[in-house]
């Protein structure tokens, strides 16, 4: 049964309340259902502009539940809240928000077509208005998957230059797919999409300032365009991209309200046996401001280094989410090869089995995070000659230096305690702050620490006492932790990536703390961190994941020199 078939919990028929409604209401409804879509309409009638107009109220299948939309003739031409192709007025805020299925459409109707002419009066804003931008470009109709990325520099051309050439590397022809080197003469400053955008043409082709667009109808705007004489006819751009392809820059709505600035949009037109199509691609603003902007308090990080030893369960996750975090530069340190089990713990997956695990991270991130500059370490700490090959490896002593220079902070997710107690010894030496992170055997739990380089603070030395008096203790799978699979290998872990994630995400957040840290945004004052995943050894799961938190203090057995305690 569709909604309007079916009785409401009460016994009464929702359909019959909302055409109840509206017949009180004055406003003449006369409902139709679409076969095609099986939607059900109901057509009414508003004053609108000291006019009579015919508005349709559209209902969603599974209307109550959401919000059905109201469309309007788009020759009512109302400048805000109205889509100009469909008509659709927009009467309630985006989402869910401001809907409840309660809600009669003879009461939205009353209220919001109020607001609507208020807003859409040169005097507005109304009262309650969400105080957002419309620019026309939010309403254009965009070839799917496509994307064209623009450098800040094209948003900064003066308003008297009115048309110019671009040079555009494209990724993809179709989808059209790319992003653009230069505007005029102007270089773009964006980081370098080679890796993450591998080009596939670069093309040289016009920008054009034309009017706003009133339609978002790619066949309407290239029509209109050609009719104003804004664009000449169309040209196979070359051999190798078989369409031309022009840049429209014009003013739109860029802040609430009125505050007008530059938009773009790319016109591409293909040629068919009939002619040619047109496509509008949609574009996108590349700022390092404006991507700081969502992560504020971590901006500083796009200035960090970060030496990172390890690339397994905790580390990959690790490298994924500093990524993420726009740290400047990462360098990762690993000697071990991806194979396809590490996909379960691992966020590259199946594609990057065979890589060199630190290869296997930084195609990932110059993939995706093309702001992070990852340098890749492919060796294992402390084992100068290779046991399998019998090659040594170059001189460790300089790969030490190598990867320690200019660093900022060492992550060390290695959960081994050699590698561990050596990389604390040279951040102690070196004054810089460590952060470890290790998950015991089933991923029944974890430990996040930090140790800072100052004398008389706690040292690794310090931490591994605590948890040697079973301070720090979280709970272990002493049975099936490790599991030996076939072939000869050192054995695996085992525990599964939900459990571990949480580890690697506070061992980052807690790098993020310490490099960042200001007034706001201080660093915790614990130095450890326990997840238990599990209640106890014997795997219970009980009332888990839980974190405890300690300060360690300097222990009386410490041998390392604490002098100024
Ligand atoms: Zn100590």
């Amino acid at each position: 049964l569709r909604w309007w078939e079916r009785d409401e919990d009460g016994g009464r028929c929702r359909y019959e309340r909302e055409l109840e409604a509206l017949l009180r209401a004055g406003r003449d409804p006369r409902p139709d259902a679409d076969p095609v879509s099986g939607l059900l309409r109901i057509h009414v009638r508003a004053t609108l502009r000291g006019q009579v107009h015919t508005l349709t109220i559209v209902y969603p299948h599974r209307f109550p539940y959401f919000r059905f939309e109201i469309f309007a003739s788009p020759s009512l031409a109302y400048r805000r809240h109205q889509s100009p192709d469909s008509g659709a007025l927009c009467v309630l805020d985006q989402g869910g928000a401001n809907w409840s299925p309660s809600m009669l459409a003879a009461d939205v109707l009353d209220e919001q077509l109020r607001k609507l002419e208020a807003a859409n009066d040169a005097s507005g804003p109304y009262a309650g208005e969400v105080p957002a931008p419309e620019p026309v470009s939010m309403y254009f109709d965009y070839a799917n998957d496509s994307l064209l990325i623009l450098p800040r520099e094209a948003y900064a051309i003066p308003a008297d230059h009115a048309r110019g050439r671009m040079i555009v590397a494209l990724t993809s022809m179709a989808p059209l797919r790319g992003f653009v080197e230069r505007v005029d003469e102007a270089a773009a400053t964006l980081p370098d999409l080679s890796r993450a955008l591998p080009l596939r043409e670069r093309i040289a082709c016009d920008w054009v300032r034309v009017p706003a667009p009133t339609s978002g109808n790619p066949r309407t705007v290239a029509a209109a365009l050609a009719a104003s004489g804004h664009l000449r006819r169309p040209m196979a751009t070359s051999s190798r991209a078989p369409f031309d392809v022009v840049a429209l820059l014009f003013e739109e709505e860029v802040e609430y309200r009125d505050v007008m600035g530059p938009g773009w949009a790319v016109l591409v037109r293909r040629p068919t046996p009939q002619g040619w199509v047109a496509e509008l691609i949609r574009t996108e603003w590349y700022e390092p401001q404006t991507q700081a902007a969502r992560i504020a308090p971590i901006a500083a990080l796009s200035t960090m280094t970060v030496v990172q030893f390890g690339c397994g369960g905790l580390g990959a996750p690790a490298a994924h989410l500093l990524a993420q975090s726009r740290l400047g530069r990462l360098r990762l340190v690993d000697g071990d090869r991806f194979i396809l089990g590490n996909a379960v713990r691992a966020p590259q997956g199946w594609a990057f089995a065979g890589f060199a695990k630190v290869d296997a991270l930084r195609a990932l991130i110059q993939a995706n995070y093309p702001e992070t500059q990852v340098d890749a370490f492919g060796w294992f700490v402390g084992r100068s000659v290779s046991a399998e090959t019998g090659v040594p490896v170059p001189d460790e002593d300089a790969l030490i230096d190598a990867v320690f220079a200019g660093a900022d902070l060492v992550l060390d997710a290695t959960a081994d305690i050699g590698v561990q107690q050596f990389l604390a010894a040279e951040c102690r030496k070196r004054g810089l702050r460590y952060v470890m992170v290790e998950a015991t055997p089933g991923g029944f739990g974890g430990i996040v620490a930090i140790v800072h380089p100052d004398r008389a603070k706690p040292c690794w030395l310090c931490l591994q006492l605590a948890i040697e008096e079973q301070l720090v203790r979280p709970p272990l799978d002493a049975g099936a932790g490790m599991l030996q699979l076939q072939g000869c290998s050192t054995p695996t872990f085992t525990g599964a990536a939900f459990d571990l994630i949480p580890l690697s995400a506070l061992a980052v957040r807690l790098v993020a703390l310490a490099l960042c840290a200001s007034e706001t945004y201080p660093l915790p004052a614990w130095d450890v961190a326990v997840l238990s995943n599990r209640e106890g050894d014997d795997g219970v799961v009980g009332m888990t994941p839980r974190w405890s938190f300690l300060q360690l203090q300097v222990n009386p057995r410490c041998t390392e020199d604490h002098s100024g305690v």
